[in-house]
């Protein structure tokens, strides 16, 4: 068993195997703080949750990193020109844009912790590194990679001859492409502004390279990655947007700054359509997570709607779509319930012996092997939802209801959906028989006889056999 992913550098799928063997680096691409961040940008960081869930699941420690742009991502980055979003947000809503980017912010971690996503170690403020940036630009600029006209600072993207590789993009289609920005002081029409040099810029930084600049997009990732990280990562996310330019340059900056492979894996999340397009304004369909959570959808459903499908999949969202996952959801629920009866001798119906154990362990194999080849939700889920007519035909033993509980719970701590309103009884009393189990290895058995008599006080009995301590319930 090991866990495959697709790398967009090889453009194949490849054994994943971190730098240091048990930990994880990874880096997102996090969100520009311009505006509320809509569903299809939680596409993107839904499906760097579930890849951290997933790696903590196989047993790795994940070292996470989000960062928050807050400065510097222009208009127009693929042609290197235009407004910064953050500024032409602060003139739109009449505000500075230090509060503009810190109240977005805000509103987007909220976002996060309302679908659910576990929180990353650290989520950087480009603003606040910009003497990382700094220390980075002179170092390329001293090693012949970039360099300086009047206040600007440019990558010379034909010093690193790898420039394209990620995106397959070569430099004349890019010059082609960018041919409505070509300003005269760049060396090569495809170079890259690593540093800005503005007057009229609200947030800017005196440096050594002029009295009033402001970082490029891409070193701001650059800096944050290597501050946070080190400087060799073993993924870096984003959306498939990211590809180029802003991934591209980031891997030219980096790698020629430290001389070693940036990101040992690159993922790329496919873009969310909805309504079979793309989200616009002025179709009125950039949803917010409250413009769904206001028609009536909980937010795990909202979740399950965006993370359900392959991250490399085309993904369409609708209103419909929206529903059918909120009552797949039930229909989970719903199993896990009849589960729970099962498991608590409830239910009558039940298989004997060990019933159907078989073809849980089988369900068990299948969602296991399925998330392992690059995250394929869409096959995991099968195997967990197949379960369901074991348990309506009544085909599932005691034992095997509690293995089959026991899959579903270690499947949620991946998926993050179910209803955790409802602590699980089953959970907290395994947790006291794991305490019971510990006392007796340790010989405490005055500590193990009161936690079996605490238990009996609540109505649950136990049951010492050859594979190990069954919990029953008193009548
Ligand atoms: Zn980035």
């Amino acid at each position: 068993m090991s866990f495959e992913v697709y790398n967009t550098l090889s453009r194949r799928k490849e054994v994943f195997r971190p730098i240091e063997p048990g930990t994880v680096r990874m880096y997102n691409c996090g969100p520009t703080v311009y505006s509320r961040a809509h569903i299809g940008n939680f596409r993107a960081f839904l499906f760097a949750d579930l890849l951290r869930r997933w790696l903590e699941h196989s047993g790795y420690r994940v070292l996470q990193v989000m960062n928050i742009t807050d400065v510097g991502h222009l208009t127009d980055e693929l042609a290197g020109v235009g407004e910064d979003r953050i500024e032409a947000a602060a003139r739109r809503e009449g505000l500075n844009p230090w509060k503009i980017a810190e109240g977005y912010a805000q509103m987007f971690l909220k976002d996060l912790a309302v679908l659910g996503i576990q929180p990353a170690m650290v989520y950087p403020r480009a603003s606040a590194h910009v003497p990382e940036m700094v220390e980075i630009i002179e170092g390329l600029i001293q090693k012949g990679h970039a360099y300086q006209v009047a206040g600007n600072v440019y990558f010379n993207v034909r010093s690193f001859p790898r420039y394209g590789q990620l995106s397959g993009n070569r430099i004349d289609e890019t010059e082609a492409g960018a041919r409505v920005a070509i300003r005269e002081e760049k060396r090569d029409p495809a170079d890259f502004a690593l540093w800005k040099s503005d007057p009229n810029h609200l947030m800017k930084w005196a440096t050594s390279f002029g009295p009033d600049g402001f970082p490029g997009w891409h070193i701001e990732c650059s800096a944050m990655a290597r501050k946070h990280l080190g400087d060799r990562i073993d993924i870096h996310t984003g959306g498939e947007d990211n590809v180029f330019p802003h991934h591209e340059c980031e891997i030219a900056q980096t790698e020629s700054f430290t001389g070693e492979a940036f990101s040992t894996y690159w993922m790329h999340s496919k873009f969310l359509q909805v309504d079979g397009g793309k989200m616009s304004k002025s179709l009125g369909n950039t949803y917010s997570v409250d413009d769904v959570l206001a028609r009536g959808f909980s937010a795990r459903a909202l979740r399950f709607a965006l993370l359900r499908g392959h991250y490399r999949q085309p993904l369409n969202y609708t209103f419909e779509v929206q529903k059918d996952a909120a009552s797949a959801l039930e229909t989970l629920d719903d199993m896990v319930a009849r589960l729970k009866r099962i498991e608590v001798g409830a239910n009558d119906s039940s298989g004997a012996g060990s019933a159907g154990l078989e073809e849980v362990l089988r369900a068990r194999e299948e969602f296991q092997t399925a998330m392992d080849d690059d995250l394929n939700v869409s096959r995991a889920l099968p195997a967990l939802f197949g379960l369901r007519s074991a348990v309506l035909e009544g085909r599932l033993s005691r034992a095997a209801a509690q293995q089959a509980l026991a899959l579903v719970k270690q499947a949620d701590r991946v998926l993050g959906v179910l209803d955790s309103t409802d602590q699980d009884i089953g959970e907290r009393i395994q947790a006291r028989i794991d305490e019971r189990e510990l006392a007796r290895k340790t010989r405490d058995f005055k500590r193990a006889d009161q936690i079996r008599d605490e238990l009996l006080a609540d109505g649950i009995a136990l049951e010492d056999t050859p594979k190990g301590v069954v919990w029953r319930r008193r009548s």
